[in-house]
């Protein structure tokens, strides 16, 4: 079977939150991790999501791996390419949203697309070209001191203009309400213009149906993940995707645990919570050397001990100033990649040892722990809570995997996840 619609995502988060998106709007979708090998089977899927590390590598790169990924789903048959980027349009002059929507479009032999990183239940609204970030224009937000993408220039005509050998132009708000067919004909007017790409103003969620809408024939959709609210719609208006199609939870069995490396508050609050229901173990940064494993081996000691039956929690989260003792004691940066290795050689452990579903807290975590379990693909799942989905792997061992980033999810986040799968 032939997939719909072929996504490109320059972060992997980014690519979940776009996954989870085309779930919600009833669209089966599988998240690649980096660009999938010929034999990666996406069957049963009608978009794949191609998780790319692109965002802040050089252009040279991001446009390599960007058409790697465009030919894997081209030749999967992708009927729509989009090319996902965040919401805050992390990118400087050198790159890489410019360079890779342009590489893309040459590729595609097309002349023209959208540009709409709007994302209004996130706070991301486009106005006569300008960016907010809630109240705030971009460049006034934190983005300002990104230490990769600082964005000092709100007005997205202008920083893409910088960033692409095409002109760019403006859809603005007064056209975008008046709906699909007015954008349109802006459309057809910007292109018999010469005009590459049109930044799309959109405020709220029915402007991104509309633009949506409008969009259905352009081969390449640019944006963030907002504007795939709008996109299965269009397949199913034309009968390429079922009505109500039912998104099944993981059907794994086996094992259960939490591995929780984040040190937020929602996390923090998160492990209290479970704290009280499950057995739990402390893995303590201060006892992590580069040196030994004793650590990692002595917290699987302790696994082997607990009954089957009952989920396990392993958390190094922490209050900031136990957090402070270990940079400390370790360093700033070298803490925190120590304390990754070893939730990534537990999560090994742990699946040696049986364990099938899995929650992961931490975005950090999350990708030590998907990289050394050497994940190639997600199933997405139903949502646990707002922007984390149950997924199910889809390379052997089968897992099913939760994977939060730290400030996502109720308090009882974790025995809720795992009660979804009971
Ligand atoms: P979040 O999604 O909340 O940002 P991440 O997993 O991305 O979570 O980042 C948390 C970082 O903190 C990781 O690098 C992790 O290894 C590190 N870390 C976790 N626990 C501790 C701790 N107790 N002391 C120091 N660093 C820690």
């Amino acid at each position: 079977m032939s997939i719909l619609l072929g996504a490109i995502a320059d972060d992997f988060t980014g690519a979940t939150d776009l996954a989870n998106t085309l779930v919600g709007q009833g669209m089966p979708t599988l998240q690649s991790i980096g660009v999938p090998d010929p034999g990666f089977s996406a069957d049963d899927a009608a978009a794949v999501v191609v998780s790319l590390k692109s965002r802040t590598i050089p252009a040279a790169d991001a446009i390599k791996k960007s058409l790697a990924a465009l030919k894997w789903l081209q030749s999967r048959g992708a009927k729509q390419i989009f090319f996902k980027y965040c919401s805050t349009f992390d990118s400087t002059d050198n790159g890489n949203i410019g360079c890779v929507a342009d590489a893309l479009m040459e590729a595609m032999d097309v002349p023209f697309t959208i540009v709409c990183p709007a994302y209004p239940i996130n706070q991301r609204t486009i106005y006569k070209g300008y960016l907010y970030v809630g109240d705030t224009l971009l460049n006034e937000s934190g983005m300002k001191d990104h230490p990769l993408t600082p964005m000092t220039d709100a007005n997205l005509v202008r920083v893409l203009s910088r960033q692409t050998g095409h002109d760019v132009g403006l859809i603005d708000i007064t056209t975008v309400e008046q709906g699909a067919t007015a954008i349109q004909n802006r459309f057809k007017e910007l292109i018999e213009n010469g005009i590459g790409y049109a930044v799309v103003d959109a405020i709220k969620d029915k402007d991104l149906k509309e633009i949506g809408k409008a969009s259905t024939k352009l081969k390449l959709i640019t944006g963030g993940a907002g504007i795939a609210l709008a996109l299965p719609e269009n397949f199913r208006n034309v009968g390429l995707l079922p009505q109500g199609t039912a998104i099944p939870l993981p059907s794994v069995k086996g094992r259960a645990a939490i591995l929780a490396g984040s040190c937020s508050i929602t996390t923090r609050q998160q492990v209290a919570n479970a704290e009280s229901k499950l057995p739990t173990h402390f893995l303590d940064p201060m006892n992590l050397s580069e040196q030994t494993s004793d650590d990692i081996a002595s917290t699987l000691a302790w696994v082997d001990k607990q009954s089957f039956e009952k989920p396990l929690l392993i958390y190094s989260s922490a209050d900031p100033n136990v957090v402070t003792q270990a940079q400390q004691k370790h360093g700033l940066e070298a803490a925190g990649k120590l304390v990754e290795h070893a939730m990534a050689l537990i999560a090994r452990g742990l699946v040696e040892r049986g364990v099938r579903r899995l929650v992961v807290a931490g975005g950090e975590t999350a990708g030590a722990v998907v990289l050394a379990l050497g994940i190639t693909g997600l199933k997405i799942g139903p949502e646990i809570d707002p922007g984390v989905p149950w997924t199910e792997t889809v390379n052997e061992p089968r897992l099913a995997l939760a994977l939060k980033s730290g400030n996502f999810g109720k308090p009882d986040f974790f025995t809720k996840a795992l009660d979804m799968l009971k």
